[in-house]
């Protein structure tokens, strides 16, 4: 048995987000294209009796420490498929941006289910991870499997997607979060009122084309989230933020996920860069990072 083991886990971004009807059980299907990017959390497991988390980091105080950290609940899941009650110290190094719609929680519950596994000496297989990670939360298979892929139904059915290249990407991070769940919900009563029935998602072609040919241009006027008007909505400043990054060029704006992270795609390295002083200097978001995707999943360091 090792006794400690680091796995260093990404962000995602959605380049497509389309959300279909209400269904019955209260879940929506989508066609959700995750990408990720080269913003990442770590997460360490350290031998222990007991199951314990911390978190360090400057947004370390808004992630619970209780039973409610998703890093938590996946390694209690994995304990209880491997049938036993083992324990282990978790400290997770928080630079996902806490509720901002880049699935930081969901990274760290992959990520947790990485490290317990080799540090329990489980050797489940991907598929059997995969499994667990599915029940924690549609993000989470995503974060173990990286790269570029198309989840379906509740965002939990994954195929990968060709990409060629490396897309440049900013991201304008802001003040607070927004709630996944609120954000959904805003989004139904803003197409109630407006009398619109959303068809049946589809995967577009375009935005399949664009990144099997590495086409930053094509990929920015295929991006797509139907959720941005109800987090714009939520969160008004939002609008201002989107438009100066397409003021300076941004091949393509949008929020990411249920928000309020607005994500830009650039031309290039040295363009993701001047974006990057443009934003900031802007003062529209609390701060600005740049990364690049897609990068693997959740990975032993
Ligand atoms: P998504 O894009 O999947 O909708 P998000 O990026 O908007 O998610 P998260 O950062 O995953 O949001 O956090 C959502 C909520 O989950 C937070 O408000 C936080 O209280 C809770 N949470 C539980 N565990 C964690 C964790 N390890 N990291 C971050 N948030 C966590």
């Amino acid at each position: 048995m090792t006794s400690s083991v680091t796995v260093r886990v990404p962000a995602k971004v959605n380049l497509q987000l389309s959300v279909g009807p209400l269904r019955d059980d209260g879940f929506h299907d989508l066609v959700n294209v995750f990408h990720a990017v080269s913003l990442f959390d770590e997460v360490t497991a350290s031998e222990a009796d007991t199951l314990t988390v911390r978190v360090v980091g400057d947004s370390a105080a808004q992630v619970p420490v209780d039973g409610d950290n998703l890093a938590i609940r996946a390694a209690r899941a994995l304990a209880a498929r491997a049938g036993r009650p083992y324990g282990a110290n978790l400290v997770i190094r928080k630079h996902i941006p806490v509720a901002g719609g880049m699935a930081g929680g969901s990274a760290d519950a992959a990520a947790a289910l990485v490290a317990c596994d080799r540090l329990w000496g489980l050797g489940l297989s991907r598929d059997d991870l995969r499994e667990i990670a599915a029940d924690l939360g549609s993000d989470v298979p995503f974060a173990l499997l990286g790269g570029t892929a198309v989840g379906t139904g509740r965002g939990e059915t994954l195929s990968p997607l060709p990409v060629s290249g490396r897309f440049h990407w900013v991201f304008a991070l802001a003040d607070g979060g927004l709630s996944t769940p609120q954000v959904y919900g805003e989004c139904d009563r803003l197409r109630e009122a407006a009398g619109q029935r959303p068809g049946w998602p589809a995967l577009s072609p375009a935005l399949a084309q664009a990144l099997r040919d590495g086409d930053a241009k094509a990929l920015g006027g295929a991006l797509v989230n139907d959720l941005q008007p109800a987090a714009i909505m939520l969160r008004r400043s939002l609008a201002r933020t989107l438009e100066v990054g397409r003021e300076h060029g941004a091949l393509g704006a949008l929020v990411s996920g249920s928000g309020p992270t607005c994500a830009f795609l650039a031309e290039s390295e040295v363009h993701a860069r001047e974006l990057a002083i443009s934003l900031a200097g802007a003062g529209v978001c609390r701060t600005v990072v740049g990364a690049y995707g897609p990068v693997p999943g959740a990975v032993l360091v």
